[in-house]
């Protein structure tokens, strides 16, 4: 900007555009099997990356998966769309998982710790143990043991790194019917994870932010917005746009979050809710 304020003949030579380009990065989505995450992950083949691992846990991939795959085969880019079953609960298989990544690409740049899950709502003094435990193990556990495969490998390398992890809405405001304790709670930690690690590792030039959707179209949601006829309709009356968000409309932002062109942004939680916060 000073030289173009200085030079009135100085042409810039980089384009905007190009600080989104994620060429040659390669990246791991978990949960990449369907829903947020599979948007995410083609996002990232069609920003050019070498190549995008889906870990989810499905022996097998989705047949949503396998036709993105196939997309991503005719864009012509050199991009590829890979999967791996893997269990976000499980630290060891996450950590070894993601290092043989490393070893077959020698480098992790990108990494979204997306999968979650949500359980129907239970009202709050009945919650046992086991039915929080199983939200936290996916929903905290999970993004940690996902975050430390990704950071090590990004370590390893000695390369900048991205960690997008998936909070919500939920984490920081309360649903009105129900409390959705396990659910709500899981997404809070989430929020205050991502801000330490992103302190940890920011001397790395790791950088974490997280990025919290308001409610969307997925087959998380399906499952309670399908069974009650005017469900749709009261969500939608949730935030001031007045709808449901499409799991696509979370492309740009992940995109902008794991390349250079978010290179100062970290330890952020980036809000994506149709303004549902801010009402
Ligand atoms: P989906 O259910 O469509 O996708 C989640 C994926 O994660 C599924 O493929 C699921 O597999 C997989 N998964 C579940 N458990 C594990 C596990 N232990 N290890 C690996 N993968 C697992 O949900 P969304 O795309 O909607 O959700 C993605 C993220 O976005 C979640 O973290 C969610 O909390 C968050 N979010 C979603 C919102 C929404 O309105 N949809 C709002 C705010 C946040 P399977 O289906 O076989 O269980």
């Amino acid at each position: 900007a000073e030289k173009a304020a200085s030079d009135p003949s100085y042409k810039p030579t980089s384009k905007i555009f190009d600080e989104f380009a994620l060429t040659d990065r390669v990246g791991i989505v978990t949960g990449g099997n369907a829903g947020i995450g599979l948007e995410i992950a083609l996002a990232f083949c069609e920003a050019g990356a070498r190549a995008v691992y889906c870990l989810d846990i499905a022996s097998a991939p989705s047949e949503e998966w396998t036709a993105c795959r196939d997309f991503v085969e005719k864009l012509g880019n050199g991009s590829r769309l890979e999967y791996v079953a893997a269990d976000v609960r499980d630290q060891k298989a996450m950590w070894k998982a993601v290092e043989e990544i490393g070893d077959r690409e020698q480098r992790v740049d990108m990494c979204v710790a997306n999968a979650g899950v949500l359980r129907p709502p239970i009202p709050c003094l009945e919650v046992t143990t086991a039915q929080f435990q199983d939200v936290m193990g996916i929903n905290v556990n999970g993004v940690l043991y996902t975050a430390q495969a990704a950071g090590r490998q990004m370590s390893r390398f000695g390369r900048p790194g991205s960690i997008i992890t998936i909070g919500s809405i939920s984490g920081s405001l309360t649903n009105r019917d129900h409390a959705w304790i396990p659910y709500n709670t899981s997404k809070s930690a989430v929020l205050q994870m991502t801000r330490s690690l992103a302190c940890e590792l920011g001397p790395k030039n790791i950088r974490v932010n997280s990025l919290s959707p308001g409610y969307i179209y997925t087959n998380m949601t399906k499952a309670f917005l399908d069974r009650t006829p005017g469900q749709l309709e009261i969500w939608s009356d949730l935030n001031p746009l007045k709808r449901i968000g499409r799991p696509n409309e979370l492309r740009g932002v992940a995109t902008w979050l794991a390349s250079d062109a978010s290179s100062f942004c970290t330890g952020s939680d980036i809000l994506v809710s149709g303004g549902h916060h801010a009402w």
